[in-house]
Parts: structure tokens; C-alpha cells; sequence
């Protein structure tokens, strides 16, 4: 009798919790997120050499549901340094043979579009409205999450102005999980994997594969949702002048980036 009502309360106490984080989701902004991690070139000591995309990775997350709905994923060419240095292949797993069968990065970003426009009309999606989208809007709002803003405010935004590539205009603003992490949990994280440890996640597949570093931080916003976090656009590139009016003076070099993952 005392199993079956501790059954009973527990099932309740598991219908409630669903309940509220579907609560949770559905006072989302953003009906559906794209998680972007990049892989680029990189070496023990970089010197004046710049990054470049080598791996592709977007993945679209539900935040009603918390279900990854799509993924675009290419491995890229790197045309200013073809050849990829040993720290990178050890660093990120990808080799020389995988960045040879793929595309240049203009190919890579018109590839991306086209994945874009399927899912926009697929799923009904708009970019760059910040306006509260529920389950029972007609159109679903998103936007782009990174961990940290070294991907499109650094790695992919110059990579495009060295290489004179016209930059899809909807990658201009994005929300930083990190920095969200950091507010909403009031602790600094520790890269990527220290911050899933810190709620008890595994880091699922391997650290710095830009897909399944995309898989981990979309598990990671999909658990800041359930804990109540209402994910906001923290960042937005000026057309005009680029970096400007966001708060990069720990990571203005163009060369030689310093790291804060
Ligand atoms: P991540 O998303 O953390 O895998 O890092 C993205 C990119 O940043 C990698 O593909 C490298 O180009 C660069 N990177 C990450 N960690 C390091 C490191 N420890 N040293 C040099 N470059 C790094
Ligand atoms: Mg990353
Ligand atoms: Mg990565």
C-alpha cells in the first residue's frame, strides 16, 4: 500500500516537473535554436597564421521538446594552409584525407543556406525576431547559439572578409550559451565539458568534433531551458563595421587569437 501511494506521488511528482519545464519551454523567445561549433586550423603556436573552417556543423534544436529535428554537417577545404598540422588532426580528429574530400568554404556557405531555406519552410521558421513565439504561432522564431563568440565573431566573420565571401546576414547575432551559462548559474564554467559536468552531464562523443561539440551544447541549452533560463540574443555584429558594438576586447586580434573556451 505505502509502494503504491510512493508510486503514485512519484508519478505525480514526475508529471508535475514535465509540466513545468514545458511551461518553461513554452515562454521560450525561440521556438527552435541552431547550434553552431566550428573546427579550424590551428597549430601549438600559432604565430600570424589565421583560422579556417574545416568542419561545417549545425544542428536544430526543438526548445518545446528538447529533440535535435535536423543537422547540417560538411567538412570544409582550408585554402590558406591546405595542410592540416598534426596538433590539429590530434585536437579535433579530422584528417588531412577528410578536409581534402570536402568543399571550399564558399560551397560550404551556400551548401548551409540551402539546408536553411528546407528547414525555414519545412518548419515554418523566421530569423531575427526576438518576439514570443508559442506553440501556437503560425511561424516559429530562431536564432544561432555558440558556445562562447569565437565562431561567428571571430573565426567564420574574418575568415569571410580575408576570403571577399559574402557572410549570410542571419549569422549576425547569436545567443553565447557560455556567457548565458555564466549569468543564469552565476558560475564560470569550465570549457564546453566542465560545464554539462557541473549539471551532471556526460559529454556525449568526442571533445572538439564540431558535431557532437554541437550535440553537447545543444543538450546543454536544452537543460537551461528546463531549469528556467529564457535563452536572449546576447550578441549582434554592426553591418557597418563588424565587430563593433559587441564587447570583444579580449579578443579583438585577428591573428593569433587568444582562447577563452
Ligand atoms: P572547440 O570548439 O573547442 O573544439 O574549438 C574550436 C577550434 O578552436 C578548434 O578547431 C581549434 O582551431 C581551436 N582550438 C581549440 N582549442 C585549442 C587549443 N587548445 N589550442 C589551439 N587551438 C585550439
Ligand atoms: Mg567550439
Ligand atoms: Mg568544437
Amino acid at each position: 500500500m505505502a509502494t503504491k501511494r510512493l508510486a503514485r506521488q512519484l508519478g505525480l511528482a514526475r508529471s508535475s516537473a514535465r509540466a513545468r519545464s514545458s511551461a518553461r519551454a513554452a515562454r521560450q523567445r525561440f521556438a527552435y535554436l541552431i547550434v553552431i561549433d566550428f573546427e579550424a586550423t590551428c597549430w601549438r603556436d600559432a604565430g600570424r597564421r589565421a583560422p579556417e573552417v574545416v568542419e561545417f556543423p549545425a544542428v536544430l534544436l526543438n526548445t518545446s521538446t528538447g529533440e535535435i529535428e535536423s543537422e547540417f554537417h560538411t567538412y570544409v577545404q582550408p585554402q590558406e594552409h591546405p595542410i592540416l598540422s598534426e596538433f590539429c588532426t590530434e585536437l579535433t580528429g579530422i584528417t588531412q584525407n577528410q578536409v581534402d574530400e570536402g568543399v571550399p568554404l564558399n560551397i560550404c556557405l551556400s551548401q548551409f543556406l540551402k539546408w536553411i531555406q528546407k528547414i525555414q519552410m519545412e518548419k515554418k521558421i523566421i530569423f531575427g525576431t526576438d518576439i514570443l513565439s508559442d506553440s501556437t504561432s503560425e511561424v516559429k522564431a530562431c536564432t544561432f547559439v555558440t558556445w562562447t563568440d569565437w565562431d561567428l565573431g571571430v573565426c567564420l566573420h574574418y575568415e569571410c572578409k580575408r576570403k571577399q565571401l559574402r557572410k549570410p546576414d542571419i549569422l549576425n547575432s547569436w545567443i553565447d550559451l557560455k556567457a548565458t551559462y555564466r549569468a543564469f548559474y552565476n558560475r564560470k564554467p569550465k570549457g564546453l565539458n566542465g560545464a554539462l559536468q557541473d549539471l551532471g552531464i556526460a559529454f556525449a562523443g568526442r571533445e572538439h568534433s564540431g558535431l557532437d561539440d554541437s550535440r553537447n551544447t545543444a543538450r546543454l541549452a536544452w537543460r537551461l531551458i528546463c531549469d528556467g533560463c529564457v535563452l536572449k540574443v546576447t550578441k549582434s555584429l554592426d553591418k557597418e563595421s563588424g565587430l563593433l558594438d559587441i564587447h570583444f576586447t579580449k579578443c579583438l586580434f585577428v591573428y593569433g587569437l587568444p582562447r577563452h573556451i
